[in-house]
């Protein structure tokens, strides 16, 4: 560790693939700027954690073992190991006992010789307010969600239960909000809905976590002030004391505009790019993933493949399902035109060459940020939580995807999509009309989240304020 490393600030990040890994990229961009860092974290995740930050010097880790819990297969210590989404609720829980740990950990920190100016832990972590406070060091949040969806999930919380008689799709009233687009129940996440007024221990837990929030010292925000400069304001006058939304991101940029990001923190598969290479035209091919955490069923799969199969279009298709292959004849069929992976991929260098043209996409942030930043348009398929609120804002407030026709099954009140809702959208988004205007959106994004990330860019200046503001206090 260099010795002239000043100043030092804490990183706990949620054991969920999507919350680690916008905070690692976070470590970076603190390191480019000579911090030094501390990530907390569990055993089991500390493994691909020291994977992915292997070449950066001022990054250490600090592990803290992770509790055997009752009602949690043992062993589970991410999100991704957990046997179904049944296990989110106890998984969630099963962090509080983490706290001891941590306070032991945080007391040995703050002994050293650079003490830290800060923790920023995950929303989740909200019992990390209570160390922090006993401790004297403050605490700041990290959501992982953009500013809009973060200020309606606010503003719904409170307006939404009361408007509960409501169907799903009439607009939704959130009166301390100025929104791009009309919003309906059916874009909330259903927490938002129901938790305030519940009394089941998941509902208490969020509960919880957002009181945490609206005390700690400030947000650290995913996103960059041209994207979402409107609702910052709303935002922020959610927070009762001088809390403040700093927009650092797109994270994962600071270190790519430096081209110092050598490494992933998994294994990319290797056929990709040389596959992607040999597709001669520029904007060709459509990439396809929803995430680590979307459960797909097989029959949704298989509408994916005939869907893609009909619109003629190559493709790079990354498939969580472990169980799923290809419905009888299609492989024939496919053959040469795409690629499906049943592994880890490196997102971001997919959808920055040059041959990806679209990403059909489940619409986590993360994926937003990655697709806009590479200038890549969506078409979107949101399926839980944020998602729908993501959808939205990529669609109808930046105009940068389409969206995949989704029909709710009156039966099952599943809600559904069709392989002519699939064909139909890859075709539009890769070669018709609106398909063009939200590539030229997501272009002229790219380049603006491109400028946030450098010297005298918002984001990068934002950085810096945030670091002298800590050191002052
Ligand atoms: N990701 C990846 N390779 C994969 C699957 C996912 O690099 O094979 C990354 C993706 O680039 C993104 C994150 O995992 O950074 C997924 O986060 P997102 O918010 O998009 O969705 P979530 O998984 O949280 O639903």
């Amino acid at each position: 560790m260099p010795s002239s490393l000043a100043s030092h600030v804490v990183l706990f990040p949620f054991m969920a693939q999507g919350h680690t890994l916008p905070l690692l990229d976070l470590s970076k961009a603190l390191s480019l700027q000579q911090i030094k860092v501390s990530i907390v974290t569990t055993p089991s995740n500390a493994k691909s954690i020291a994977e992915n930050i292997a070449n950066y010097p001022n990054i250490n880790l600090v592990e803290i073992s992770f509790p055997i819990v009752d009602g949690l297969p043992k062993g589970c210590e991410n999100t991704s190991q957990l046997p179904s989404m049944e296990f989110y609720g106890p998984f969630l829980h099963a962090t509080k006992q983490l706290q001891r740990p941590f306070e032991q950990a945080l007391k040995t920190m703050i002994k050293s010789k650079t003490p830290p100016l800060c923790v920023i832990s995950d929303f989740f972590l909200g019992w990390t307010l209570a160390s922090c406070q006993a401790l004297g060091v403050p605490r700041l949040v990290f959501h992982g969600m953009g500013v809009l969806s973060m200020a309606i999930g606010k503003s719904a919380w409170v307006h939404a239960p009361q408007q509960k008689s409501m169907s799903m799709f009439e607009p939704i009233d959130l009166p301390d909000m100025k929104l791009p687009f009309t919003l309906t129940r059916a874009d909330l996440p259903g927490e938002l809905i129901d938790s305030p007024n519940q009394d089941d221990p998941e509902s208490q837990f969020l509960r919880e976590a957002m009181e945490a929030e609206a005390k700690s010292w400030g947000v650290i925000v995913n996103s960059f002030q041209e994207l979402e400069k409107s609702h910052i304001p709303s935002f922020e006058s959610f927070y009762k004391n001088e809390a403040k939304a700093w927009c650092l991101g797109p994270l994962f940029l600071h270190d790519r505009m430096k081209g110092l990001e050598k490494c992933t923190n998994q294994k990319d598969s290797s056929m990709l790019t040389p596959w992607l290479n040999k597709q001669v035209a520029p904007d060709s091919v459509m990439y396809v993933s929803f995430g680590t955490q979307a459960d797909v069923s097989d029959a949704q799969l298989d509408e994916v493949a005939s869907g893609l199969e009909e619109s003629g279009t190559p493709f790079i298709w990354v498939v969580r399902s472990k169980t799923w292959s290809l419905p009888s004849g299609m492989e024939e069929k496919l053959k040469g035109r795409g690629l499906i992976v049943k592994e880890w991929v490196d997102q971001r260098q997919i959808l920055s060459h040059r041959a990806i043209g679209g990403f059909l996409s489940h619409c986590g942030w993360n994926s937003v940020l990655e697709s806009v930043s590479a200038g890549v348009p969506i078409l979107a398929w949101p399926m839980l939580g944020d998602q729908f609120l993501n959808a939205r804002f990529i669609t109808d407030g930046l105009g940068a995807a389409l969206s995949v026709k989704r029909i709710r099954n009156t039966d099952s009140n599943e809600v559904l999509v069709s392989r002519e809702a699939i064909c139909e959208g890859v075709k539009e988004l890769m070669g018709g009309q609106k398909g063009k205007s939200a590539r030229e959106r997501a272009e002229a994004l790219g380049r603006v989240a491109g400028r946030a990330v450098q010297r005298g860019g918002s984001s990068h200046d934002t950085l810096n304020k945030l670091i002298d503001q800590l050191r002052a206090r």
